[in-house]
């Protein structure tokens, strides 16, 4: 099968073995944990990150700080209320 002659286009992740810097196409050196995104060691970022929630009345989250972050993404401005997790 000639794999050029989709013109780039189309590349199947199963033929990717090394993730690619979204902003620079460097080996990334990790994945946003926001957004998935590769991150090079160039263009990487941190930024708090929600792991879990956990208890009751009120809920309490796991927050760990300075995860790997694109510095792209953004989370959203205004905390969303779950009120099913109560
Ligand atoms: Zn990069
Ligand atoms: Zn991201």
């Amino acid at each position: 099968m000639d794999v050029a002659g989709l013109g780039g286009m189309f590349i199947s992740c199963a033929m990717i073995s090394t993730v690619m810097c979204n902003q620079c196409d460097e080996q990334a050196r990790g994945i946003c944990q926001l957004c998935g995104r590769g991150v090079c060691s160039q263009h990487h970022s941190s930024l708090p990150s929600l792991v879990a929630i956990y208890g009751q009345d009120p809920p309490r989250a796991i927050v760990v700080s300075d995860t790997l972050w694109c510095g792209i993404c953004r989370p959203q401005p205004e905390p969303i209320s779950m009120p099913e997790l109560a």
